[in-house]
């Protein structure tokens, strides 16, 4: 995204009272002057900032004592360093060591996000975590995008709500989604797409996220219910990943609407 356009969207977003943005996908930090100007601005509007980053950059302790002292000076807020046997084909795992290392002793809060596909495989990557006592949260992985093609563990599990926060993602196409992780994939419905920034302001669009009743249900008593009230049986529904279950539920224009259809018949059903 061009620099003059994500400052024009960061003050817009100020505007419409956004409170918090996490810069992620990809890598914002192979765009560092620009990230720093953006966080600045964020500082500026008071909006809470987080940073994604594969850790790349903290190849040496003074490295990445410079780059943490950038984004603090900065005003940043967070920093979330990912971490999985995938990211780190790519980076060596002591980066994540020494970006947290100078995390911790600049002052900077992070954590390390583990994604993981909850498999023994995964267990000497959270060994690693725990051995360097880092602070980190466990990510299972959703299989979209690349992961697509990985196999995926039986899941095991006793019956969860699927709650979701729904953190509303914006691509560089100017494209508004309602969650960070499906964006584009839910195309025979466009459940998930706002709008585009275009021909629709930032508080037009929130105004859409914020007012969805379907989304407010999936934030609050979670996809299980809705899955249930469509007449999948518990069996089944506990055999799906949370956002596979998202998609079964809402990238089907015969579901989305019969659930349309409940909601307006039976707005309460899902509350007990
Ligand atoms: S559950 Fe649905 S809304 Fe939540 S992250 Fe997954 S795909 Fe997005």
């Amino acid at each position: 995204m061009d620099l003059t356009k994500a400052r024009a969207l960061v003050a817009e977003m100020a505007t419409a009272d956004v409170k918090g943005i996490s810069f992620t996908a990809g890598e914002p930090l192979l765009y560092l002057n620009d990230l720093i100007a953006l966080i600045r601005l964020c500082k500026k509007y008071g909006i809470y900032s987080r940073v994604v980053t594969n850790g790349f950059w903290a190849k040496t302790r003074p490295q990445a004592n410079d780059i943490v002292s950038a984004l603090m000076a900065a005003g940043l807020s967070q920093l979330r360093i990912s971490f999985s046997r995938w990211h780190q084909a790519h980076v060596s795992r002591e980066n994540i060591v020494t970006a947290a290392a100078s995390c911790q002793k600049l002052g900077l809060d992070y954590f390390v996000s583990f994604v993981t596909d909850l498999s023994e495989t995964d267990a000497p990557y959270e060994q690693f975590l725990q051995d360097n006592h880092l602070k980190y949260f466990p990510e299972p992985l959703i299989y979209f995008g690349r992961a697509q093609k990985l196999n995926r563990p039986e899941v095991f599990g006793d019956y969860p709500s699927n709650q979701c926060a729904m953190n509303p993602y914006l691509e560089p196409t100017l494209d508004m989604f309602a969650c960070c992780d499906a964006g584009s994939r839910f195309t025979e419905t466009g459940f998930l797409h706002l709008g585009n920034l275009s021909n629709h302001s930032v508080a037009t669009l929130y105004g859409k996220y914020e007012t969805n009743p379907l989304y407010y249900l999936i934030k609050t008593v979670g996809l299980t219910p809705l899955a249930s009230s469509l007449g999948m049986k518990t069996g089944e529904i506990v055999t799906y990943r949370k956002c596979e279950l998202c998609e079964e539920l809402f990238n089907s224009t015969k579901n989305l609407d019969r659930l349309k259809q409940l909601l307006n018949k039976e707005p309460t059903r899902w509350h007990r």
